[in-house]
């Protein structure tokens, strides 16, 4: 549907340090229905909606990115399934799943809209997805998210499974707040056969409470569960950062997102871009390339297969957050809704 046109053949994308770059993050808006504490401020402000790239635009960068060599692509945000339309895009992007180039399609999301479109997110050839949950808890749910309301997310989550779709559950480590809640959500996420990674609360952008406040780490968290199940490390890949252990006791698996105890920059694949077309090649640094302009340039797509080119080229080795007494500025500015988690 969205085909650009025809352009010389584009390289594989290797950067400095020999990572080869196969793996995309698109934030298709920067808006979200949710206010969750560590991510976002009361208070924000959104871009206007004029700034942001059209589904089509959209559809062009993501092909480009293809056309480059990635092979996973995930939606996200602020909240993907918020974007007006949204499903425009997927049941487009799915046409690169559907001739190979593509082996994976997946969203991260909240839940909140899913009991609406996991369907048809089946249906656009979407087979896993990661949604975003910290407490099973409604009112310290509400307490998180300042908007969210549980039962709506867990009625999505019921309907991606009965799709079909693979659902992993993210939840954030947070100290003192689902601390103590750690272990039930493993039971419960395995209970449905869900596999169910942790995260540790990263330094992006300002928020009302500080960050040393919330940020839990994961080794803690990991030993605490080693205490009541048997804890096996597995093989178990998806692309993504996490490293996962084997639960003997539910035959589930545990993940743990880890960039502030142990960063994993060393194996990073992956690059985002931003709703408006900036690309960032490292989510806790602040270089970016706008891709928008070279994209409107011209409909063929070499100027941007140049732009692309040229930011990987300085894609740098990693990030430097730090959470501690001293550091009271956020690693970068930019939170995590704008650059896409
Ligand atoms: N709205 C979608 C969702 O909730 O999954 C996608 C965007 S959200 C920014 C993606 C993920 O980033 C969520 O799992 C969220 O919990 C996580 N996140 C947001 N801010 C974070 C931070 N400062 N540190 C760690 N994770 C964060």
């Amino acid at each position: 549907m969205f085909d650009s046109a025809a352009t010389t053949k584009p390289l594989p994308m290797i950067d400095p340090f020999g990572r080869s770059i196969d793996y995309l993050r698109v934030s298709v808006t920067d808006r979200c229905d949710f206010r969750c504490v560590y991510c976002m401020s009361e208070n924000m402000a959104f871009l206007p909606k004029k700034d942001l790239l059209t589904l089509e635009e959209l559809d062009r960068l993501c092909s480009a990115f293809i056309a480059k060599g990635v092979r996973k692509l995930r939606l996200t945000g602020g909240e993907p399934l918020v974007r007006k339309d949204v499903m425009t895009l997927f049941r487009s992007l799915s046409r690169h799943l559907d001739r190979g180039a593509l082996d994976e399609l997946t969203v991260t999301t909240n839940g909140s809209q899913l009991a609406r479109y996991a369907a048809d997110l089946a249906a656009c050839g979407v087979r896993r997805i990661n949604v975003s949950l910290d407490t099973l808890d409604p009112a310290k749910f509400r307490a998180i998210t300042r908007w969210g309301d549980l039962d709506a997310v867990l009625r999505g989550i019921d309907a991606a499974l009965a799709a079909g779709i693979h659902v992993k559950i993210n939840a954030v480590a947070l100290r003192g707040v689902n601390e103590a809640e750690i272990e039930s959500l493993v039971t419960w996420a395995h209970g449905k056969g869900m596999d169910i990674s942790f995260i540790e609360v990263m330094p992006l952008g300002d928020i009302e409470p500080s960050r040393l406040e919330q940020y839990l780490p994961l080794s803690l968290v990991r030993a605490r569960l080693g205490e009541r199940w048997t804890l096996t490390e597995s093989e178990h890949r998806t692309g993504g950062p996490a490293r996962y252990v084997e639960v003997a006791e539910t035959g589930g698996r545990i993940g743990f997102i880890t960039p502030m105890t142990h960063n994993f920059c060393e194996s990073c694949n992956r690059v985002r871009i931003t709703c408006t077309g900036t690309l960032y090649m490292c989510l806790g640094q602040d270089d970016a390339a706008d891709l928008r302009a070279p994209l409107r340039a011209s409909e063929a797509d070499d100027l941007l297969f140049e732009a692309i080119d040229r930011a990987i080229a300085r894609k740098p080795r990693g990030h430097d957050f730090i959470i501690d007494r001293r550091t009271r500025q956020p690693a970068v500015s930019r939170h995590m809704s704008m650059t896409g988690g």
